[in-house]
């Protein structure tokens, strides 16, 4: 049965899916019929519970990695595990990343550091580990591969009190967009998804802080901060953005490359 869905047999990594997005598109893409490999952080009882979830509710092959995204050789060691265990890589997803809120006067230089190499820098050790696999299986007539970077609506637009992770999701913009153009002929495709506001444990908890930073009630940062920009005045929700990857990864997908392409209810729209 899982011969007719349409990513059985392909194997897919997407870092940052122990939790909120990443882990409802880890479901999205097993559902699809694909072997995952997960990675992230969190609570090792919690995680082997999600993985065993999902490879019973879809009868795929799921895998954990617990690479740290600020650490290069634990990057390049997570995509080789993955290309031991399941024999390829078909689909890249680098979305780990975290948030920190602060006016730029006050903002530690380690939550930078710590922000350019989540958001950003490891994007860029997973693609260069990846591109040498996906371009082998793009020469032996398989598909070659599908990157796609979750980027923010912020790697269009800024806004106050998140210079490392407006800096860092514009950076991921031109890694995508540079990526494209380089892999154009192999088969590969490198695109990013720019959402907006999406109600994740990354969004709850900036909530505090930007009611904080701005002097102003957590209600209110709701209604007049996060979503004023948000046209549509309500959160992105995951299946809008599972919609999204399942299409960029499909054999109709072929053709877009180096996109940004906002889930973001209009914000980027003004
Ligand atoms: P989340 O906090 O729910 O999940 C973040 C994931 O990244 C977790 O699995 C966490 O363990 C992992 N992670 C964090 N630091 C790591 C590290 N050093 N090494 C390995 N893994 C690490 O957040 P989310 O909202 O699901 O965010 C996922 C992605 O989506 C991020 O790149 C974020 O910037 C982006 N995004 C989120 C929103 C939103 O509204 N939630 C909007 C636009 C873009």
């Amino acid at each position: 049965m899982s011969q007719q869905k349409p990513l059985a047999g392909r194997v897919a990594l997407i870092t940052g899916s122990t939790s909120g997005i990443g882990l409802a598109l880890a479901e999205a893409l097993a559902g699809a019929g694909a072997h995952l490999m997960l990675n992230g952080l969190g609570d090792a009882d919690q995680i082997e519970a999600a993985r065993a979830r999902l490879q019973n509710e879809y009868g795929v092959q799921v895998r954990f990695h617990g690479a740290n995204m600020m650490q290069p050789a634990e990057i390049a060691d997570l995509v080789a595990q993955t290309h031991k265990a399941f024999g390829r890589l078909d689909i890249l997803v680098p979305n780990a990343g975290i948030q920190h809120v602060s006016p730029i006067e006050d903002f530690a230089p380690e939550k930078w550091d710590a922000i350019l190499a989540i958001n950003l820098s490891s994007a860029f050790h997973l693609i260069r580990a990846a591109i040498p696999l996906m371009k082998t299986q793009g020469m032996e007539g398989q598909i070659g591969g599908r990157i796609v970077n979750m980027a923010s609506a912020h790697a269009l637009v800024a806004s106050p009190f998140k210079s490392a992770y407006v800096a860092a999701k514009h950076g991921l913009a031109g890694l995508t967009k540079t990526v494209a153009l380089e892999v154009a002929q192999d088969g590969i495709t490198c695109n990013a998804i720019c959402p907006g506001y999406v109600k994740t444990p990354l969004v709850e908890a900036q909530i505090g802080p930007t009611a904080k930073a701005r002097g102003i009630s957590e209600e209110a940062v709701v209604r007049d901060v996060l979503l004023a920009a948000q046209p549509t005045k309500a959160f992105v929700h995951y299946e809008h953005l599972a919609g999204l990857l399942l299409y960029l990864v499909s054999d109709a997908g072929e053709s877009v490359n180096g996109a940004m392409l906002p889930i973001d209810g209009g914000w980027t729209a003004q």
